[in-house]
């Protein structure tokens, strides 16, 4: 691949099915079992706290047991050869792409491995420990709880003015395994049609199982596994 050229990845659920973590999709839209609402939600967090760490203990449980796949791995292939020319950003809460050796991972939906203060600017930290019931959520130095570093449905993502500066200026956007339904990651690839609309240099693939709802906005659908499709595709890209 031409190494002076930008590349912008945007990661989705899909990337992660074949490390045996499931999407949203491959359920319903419950998350594994639970309504969104219950366990990604303020609202939610504020009904019940135990059922909320409950859930995201699983979730650690389970990523801890997983590995990544080849079309992780063929990202971080991708960053060794473009350095800072890469801009990979996930929706996924999971550390597949870390395991992978990625190492600048911008998680605009938080990261289940790490917890914060539910109330005061105590910096995220690294946790992986398994609370199941309400005596052992741990509290923060101020005296609120401490909560997962999630980023649940109604709050704002991280990272919005870096990503959309990386969007604007990228020759190239991939989406990988995302169902194009969670906003704003949904609405970036809006931003390189109307690049390309206006004459510039750039151009957008989708790789995944299915079209996504936003399929019509992107040059190129290329429908398959990620871990079969990804590291071929990007072996392509002259
Ligand atoms: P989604 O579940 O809405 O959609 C997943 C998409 O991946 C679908 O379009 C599906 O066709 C595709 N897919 C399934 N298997 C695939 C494979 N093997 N290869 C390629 N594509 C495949 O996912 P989303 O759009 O990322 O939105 C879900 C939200 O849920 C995100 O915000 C994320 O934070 C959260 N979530 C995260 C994880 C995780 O961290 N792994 C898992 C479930 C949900």
């Amino acid at each position: 691949m031409d190494t002076t050229k930008k590349v912008f990845v945007l990661t989705g659920a899909g990337i992660s099915a074949e490390s045996g973590i499931r999407t949203f999709r491959d359920s319903n839209g419950l998350w594994e079992e639970h309504h969104v609402e219950d366990v990604a939600s303020p609202e939610g967090w504020q009904r019940d706290r135990e059922l909320v760490w409950r859930f995201y203990s699983e979730r650690r449980k389970q990523v801890l047991q997983c590995q990544p796949n080849p079309a992780h791995t063929a990202l971080a292939v991708l960053e060794e050869a473009l350095g800072d020319k890469l801009f990979l950003c996930t929706q996924n809460i999971d550390p597949m792409h870390e395991s992978a050796g990625s190492k600048r991972v911008v998680h605009m939906h938080g990261e289940l491995l790490k917890s914060r203060c539910e109330g005061c600017d105590r910096p995220p930290f690294y946790d992986e420990a398994l609370y199941y019931s309400e005596k052992e959520i741990p509290q923060c130095e101020c005296g609120n709880l401490i909560r997962p570093h999630i980023v649940w449905f109604g709050e704002m993502p991280f990272a919005m003015r870096a990503i959309k500066e990386a969007v604007r200026s990228c020759h190239l956007f991939i989406t990988v395994g995302s169902s194009g339904a969670v906003y704003p990651a949904a609405g970036l690839v809006r931003e390189i049609s109307y690049r390309k609309d206006m004459g510039e240099d750039t151009r957008s693939i989708y790789v995944g199982l299915e079209r996504p709802d936003n399929a019509d906005l992107f040059d190129e659908v290329v429908l398959g596994k990620a871990g079969e499709v990804l590291p071929e595709l990007l072996a392509k890209i002259p």
